[in-house]
């Protein structure tokens, strides 16, 4: 896929990180205005509204569709950055064509949706306009993978991704988990695309936004999309994640900025022992996952001659404490270690389960 950076938009976006702000939802003319003059003294380079807007529940605020769009225009004008609007249907994409919006966004709800991405697709045929694509609601990464090929196949091509985290039931740390490792994903299989990260939507809270952002930025995203608003404690949505746009100043002012690369040769050097150490550890790591394995499966066809069943409960709580024990021991996180045990245990069983169900030619039966 030939994506188009950012940088090569033709919107004047100055460099990365790039940052859009902009209140979660446009309420009045007022609030959008005032919010984006305000904004407008940060270092941003895009201003966000949501005009439709898309509530778990009805009767909630769904946002003030079309005369918003002209309020938002006219922020983008008075402050002369580009303006960003979620769509979720062709009428959207439409309108804000209509009223020459500068690029979109696909939201999280959408994204999750093959016939509404490929609605929203068709509906941009033959139009030169950016999107982004927030991240399916839920951790699927061939969704987010397919509405990005859809908008690309319908002829966008200037397309960047938003990790906007995955829904979770219960009460967490955070609104929506980011699983990290998803967006990681993306980026190994479609090594061309930029990757923004929105904190506000992962933390749901304010007193979240610093640390999520600067997670980002440690692995390199490319920039972040921060919703805030002038008067925060009184958003229609979203409000206990909303800041004014002073303090986004603030956040954004806190957040150091990693390298990628660097020339430097001492760095270089050393980085590159460390690494060969790693790959080293690395091979010995599987090299005795891989004699594990035949252990285990020598166990299996034991069993299975014996006609035993797999599990054997008593072992696995023993398995499991000594584990959880040593990694104690090691000092080496216990949640890190419970996941390899299990998935090592997983495995273990799915092997054995494949020899108990091989025909028994060539074995006796009891
Ligand atoms: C939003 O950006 O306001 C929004 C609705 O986001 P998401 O689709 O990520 O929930
Ligand atoms: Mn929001």
């Amino acid at each position: 896929m030939n994506i188009i950076n950012i940088a090569d938009w033709g919107l004047n976006m100055g460099k990365r990180p790039y940052i859009i702000s902009g209140p979660c939802s446009a309420e009045t003319e007022n609030q959008v205005i005032q919010t984006a003059l305000e904004l407008a003294k940060q270092p941003i380079c895009m201003l966000r509204a949501g005009i439709w807007k898309p509530r778990t529940r009805p009767n909630a605020f769904e946002g003030v569709g079309e005369p918003g769009l002209p309020w938002l225009k006219l922020a983008g004008r008075t402050t002369g950055l580009p303006v960003c609007v979620e769509v979720a249907s062709p009428e959207h994409v439409e309108l804000a064509l209509k009223y020459g919006i500068d690029t979109l966004w696909i939201g999280a709800r959408s994204t999750a949706n093959p016939f509404t991405v490929q609605a929203i697709a068709d509906a941009l045929r033959g139009v030169d306009i950016p999107v982004f694509i927030k991240n399916p609601v839920n951790p699927d990464l061939q969704l987010w993978l397919g509405a990005i090929e859809r908008l690309y196949n319908a002829g966008i091509h200037k397309i960047a991704a938003i990790h906007r985290g995955f829904s979770v039931y219960g009460q967490h740390k955070y609104r929506n988990f980011p699983q990290w490792e998803i967006p990681i994903e993306l980026r190994r299989l479609l090594p061309n695309i930029e990757i923004l990260c929105d904190p506000s939507h992962i933390g749901g809270k304010r007193e979240s936004l610093q640390e999520i952002a600067q997670f980002a930025l440690n692995l390199d995203f490319d920039g972040l999309m921060i919703e805030s608003h002038i008067n925060p404690d009184a958003a229609w949505s979203d409000m206990a994640q909303q800041i004014t746009p002073e303090k986004l100043g603030q956040i954004l002012l806190e957040l150091t900025k990693p390298e990628a690369s660097t020339s430097d040769p001492i760095f270089l050097n050393k980085l590159e022992n460390l690494r060969r150490n790693i790959d080293l550890l690395d091979f010995q790591v599987l090299d005795l996952l891989a004699k594990r394995m035949d252990l285990v499966k020598e166990i299996g066809a034991f069993k299975k001659e014996n006609n035993i069943t797999i599990l054997q409960i008593e072992r696995w709580a023993e398995i499991f404490k000594s584990r959880m024990a040593l990694s104690n021991s090691l000092k080496i996180d216990s949640t890190f270690i419970e996941a390899l045990i299990n998935a090592i245990h997983q495995e273990s069983i799915r092997q054995q389960t494949k020899i108990m169900n091989e025909k028994m030619t060539g074995l006796k039966k009891k």
